[in-house]
């Protein structure tokens, strides 16, 4: 008895399962889709809905190569650190971990011009604030012989220009899933696989909002786009290498499918990395999917300083590579020093940037707007006493996490050797404001800056100080079920699961531990959503 029947079942309901059921549609295939919220869109709809998409049509436009070589040891330089051998014709990467690269180059481009021409997709460059197109996160490698061009955002068709912005992205693809009368059951938890004597996969159990059981039939397959494990402390500690607090995917991203897919014998790959991003510790503590995460950092006389009261990173690195400086272990002392940093500034930093619209300078509250999350004090000294106080109400969370009795002293040194940085305008120990993607996600220079780097201003030699907690956390996570380059789920002999696919967040990334840029996560999740249902709309009927 099954409550519905459909060929393909897509589970979620973002970049991946829209992509997915959208293309399983166009190739004849019926489709029902399962979302465990009462709202479609998933993270997707929270997100900037930039997608990264090399060779794509707007390079090839403007006369610019994007060679697959190139483009291959980009990722792979990036992906695989470990692994990365230049001379090597799949560039040391193993045939399964460079196929799903080259899956994903072949098909990406693809992808967003089968969408364009299906009405479900108007994409255009993302452009900077400076008019420039955005540069990927390491434009500044010599692998990297595309360094602008490759990040797309959906055109918002009332004004005919691009915006960074998920909703949008959503909203386009949900108006071509709507226009197609593909159906969605809201609040709708999968919940278990449903396998015929064969061990092929014929359909799903899943539980509606008032714990009922519904039974749906997948004829042909079951295409998993359900997100990761952000909200599953226990997958969190378990899986990931580095300690993070949690991070701005939706709630219902508990990692649902590595339960439901290992009961069905799948392999899990790529568990330890995520879509890494700093948050506002006492925030996520509160409020464990705040709307978005400290992705570029406000602020020019400001810095990150770590338990110690010394700096730890370039302020202005990309969230996912930042984030990871967080994770340094003290093999002496037996402690993360960096998990949690303080990022402080003065008041001049505070009035600049608290005069942008809301969340726009995000951690930096708008002026006039008491931020639960902020610390002041009037002299480093003030300042100290006033982290320790937080840090001693919330140390039940943070595994009793103090500053050192050198905080302030050392911080006052960093302080002052920071403003000779920013007088010179070079940062020599963590360069900061010299990648191009420093300036990108810098902003313009305050309005009263006349010093060579825009990204650094001295911090004032008088109080008040602001101080707000910033720890490890994700956008999502990207580990979960291995799948081959069709997207087909593999068990633990590299088999595919017979009508078991996946892509996005819920599937162990095929970009591993890289952020290739800006969209590097979109970009494959609506990639692979294609790819999915390209293979799974040509299988057999499978009997129940
Ligand atoms: C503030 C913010 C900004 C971001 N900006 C960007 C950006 O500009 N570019 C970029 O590439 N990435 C960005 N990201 C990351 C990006 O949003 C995600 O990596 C991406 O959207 C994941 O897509 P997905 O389809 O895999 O998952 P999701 O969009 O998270 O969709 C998963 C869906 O599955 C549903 N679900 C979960 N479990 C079940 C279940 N058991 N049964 C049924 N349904 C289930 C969820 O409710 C959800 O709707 C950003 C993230 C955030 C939070």
């Amino acid at each position: 008895m099954w409550n519905y029947e459909a060929d393909i079942i897509v589970v979620g309901s973002g970049a991946a399962a829209s992509s997915a059921a959208l293309f399983a549609y166009e190739k004849g295939a019926e489709v029902i889709m399962v979302e465990k919220r009462a709202r479609p869109g998933g993270t997707t709809e929270k997100s900037g809905g930039v997608f990264w998409i090399p060779n794509n049509s707007f390079l090839r436009e403007s006369k610019i190569e994007d060679k697959k070589e190139d483009a291959l040891r980009y990722m792979a330089r990036l992906s695989y650190p470990t692994l990365y051998n230049p001379s090597d014709h799949h560039f040391g990467l193993n045939d399964h971990q460079y196929e799903l690269l080259e899956a994903y180059y072949d098909n990406a481009s693809p992808t967003i011009e089968k969408l364009h021409a299906m009405g479900a997709l108007d994409a255009t460059p993302w452009i900077a604030w400076d008019g420039q197109v955005f540069p990927d996160y390491y434009a500044h490698l010599p692998e990297d012989k595309v360094p602008r061009g490759r990040c797309l955002v959906p055109k918002d068709p009332q004004t005919g220009k691009g915006v960074a912005r998920g909703f949008e992205l959503i909203r386009q693809l949900r108006e071509a899933i709507n226009q197609r009368e593909i159906p969605i059951l809201l609040n709708h938890r999968a919940k278990k696989l449903i396998l015929n004597c064969k061990g092929e996969i014929v359909g799903l159990e899943a539980i509606d909002s008032e714990n009922h059981i519904v039974t749906l039939r997948a004829k042909k397959a079951v295409i998993f786009g359900s997100g990761g494990f952000t909200h599953s402390p226990e997958k969190r500690l378990n899986f990931l290498r580095g300690p993070v607090f949690g991070g701005c995917a939706v709630p219902a991203n508990e990692g649902d499918f590595i339960d439901i897919a290992t009961s069905v014998g799948a392999k899990l790959n790529n568990t330890a990395n995520a879509w890494w991003a700093p948050v506002v510790l006492e925030e996520v503590l509160e409020h464990p999917s705040p709307p978005t995460d400290v992705f570029m950092v406000s602020g020019d006389s400001m810095i990150y300083v770590n338990k110690y009261g010394k700096r730890i990173v370039d302020e202005k690195a990309v969230y996912n590579e930042k984030t990871q400086a967080f994770f340094t272990w003290d093999p002496i002392k037996g402690e993360y020093p960096n998990l949690m940093v303080f990022m402080i500034y003065d008041q001049r930093t505070a009035d600049i940037w608290g005069n942008y619209p809301p969340a726009a300078a995000y951690p930096i509250p708008t002026k006039d707007t008491p931020s639960p999350y902020l610390i002041y004090g009037n002299t480093p000294e003030d300042l100290a006493r006033a982290i320790e106080e937080r840090l001693n109400k919330i140390a039940s969370a943070t595994g009793n996490f103090h500053l050192d009795q050198s905080f302030s002293e050392n911080l006052k040194r960093t302080i002052k050797v920071f403003n000779q940085y920013a007088e010179q305008g070079i940062d020599p120990e963590f360069h900061r404001g010299e990648q191009p993607i420093d300036l990108a996600y810098n902003g313009p220079a305050a309005p009263d800056h006349n010093l060579p780097n825009i990204t650094m201003y001295p911090i004032a030699s008088e109080g008040p100080y602001y101080a707000i907690i910033i720890a490890g956390g994700t956008l999502d996570t990207k580990g979960g079920p291995k799948i081959n380059k069709k997207a087909q789920v593999l068990d633990h002999e590299d088999m595919p699961i017979p009508g078991l696919y996946g892509a996005g967040n819920c599937i162990a990334a095929p970009a591993a531990q890289a952020y290739w840029a800006g969209g590097g996560t979109i970009g494959p999740a609506l990639t692979f959503g294609y790819i999915a249902a390209d293979y799974a709309v040509q299988e057999n009927i499978k009997e129940p």
